[in-house]
């Protein structure tokens, strides 16, 4: 194949001419600006970001009128997950979302970490709770390759971890002793956890569960202490973008 010299002298970084060491004074050096930019994708990338929310963020996530109850919380949300992405690293309260499913909890949480990533170089981490738990339980199978601490390092190093659908695992004390323990090592740590739950402290149908039935009176009372609770009001947005691809819910 033949060699496109021009486009390849086009794409050789004009300060450090492909080094990737671009020269500061007569005699020093230092990490070219041109591997920014890679650095910056690759802490993003190593935040494991489910495809389906890969381009949640800030600017995409679109709250309701101010007029009514719902728009109202949405904001809050919005501007709480801001805050934390502008104090951090001096901030050491995270946040937790509740709220009915559809409302964006998901999208906020992946929007703080995206941008912490991103613009300030934070290593970060999401995970799904119940994709965890599973990776731990796998662990203990003799055939796997991976041990209960390979699974937990890099939720316990992660600066900044997020943790989907807490509370969504079926309750059995091992569930419980298990987020305990990942939770309070974090607190431990006084690293960052953002974490959402479709459960809330004070359900409207008095029916349902709360958040406490699910995760058990120690872990609520942890958790209140490491995050601020946000609750976010509102409908299921995958319902309406459904309704406006046209299709059925
Ligand atoms: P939850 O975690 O509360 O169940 P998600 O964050 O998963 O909800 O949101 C479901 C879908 O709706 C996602 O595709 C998300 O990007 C989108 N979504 C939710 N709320 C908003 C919003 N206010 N603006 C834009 N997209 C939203």
């Amino acid at each position: 194949m033949a060699l496109d010299l021009r486009k390849l002298q086009s794409s050789i970084c004009e300060f450090c001419s492909g080094t990737g060491w671009e020269p500061v004074d007569e005699n020093g050096v230092r990490p070219c600006r041109c591997r920014a930019e890679d650095r910056r994708n690759q802490t993003l990338a190593a935040a494991r970001i489910p495809k389906r929310y890969e381009n949640c963020t800030f600017d995409t996530y679109k709250p309701k009128s101010a007029a009514d109850e719902a728009g109202i919380s949405q904001r809050i949300a919005l501007h709480a997950s801001k805050y934390i992405v502008d104090q951090y690293p001096d901030i050491e309260i995270g946040l937790l979302f509740l709220g009915s499913c559809g409302v964006g909890k998901t999208h906020l949480a992946t929007a703080i970490i995206k941008a912490l990533a991103f613009h300030k170089g934070i290593s970060c981490l999401f995970y799904d709770f119940r994709d965890l738990l599973k990776e731990i339980q796998d662990s203990y199978n003799p055939v796997s390759q991976m041990t209960e601490l390979k699974v937990l390092e890099p939720v316990y190093d992660a600066e900044v971890l997020v943790l989907d659908e807490l509370g969504a695992s079926k309750p059995t004390d091992w569930v419980r002793d298990t987020m305990t323990q990942i939770i309070n090592t974090r607190y431990n740590d006084r690293k960052l956890t953002v974490m959402t739950s479709n459960y809330l402290d004070e359900p409207q149908n008095p029916n349902e569960e709360t958040l406490t039935d699910r995760v058990g009176v120690r872990l609520r009372s942890r958790l209140h202490e490491m995050c601020k609770v946000v609750l976010i009001k509102g409908d299921d947005y995958r319902l309406k973008l459904n309704q406006a691809r046209g299709r059925k819910p």
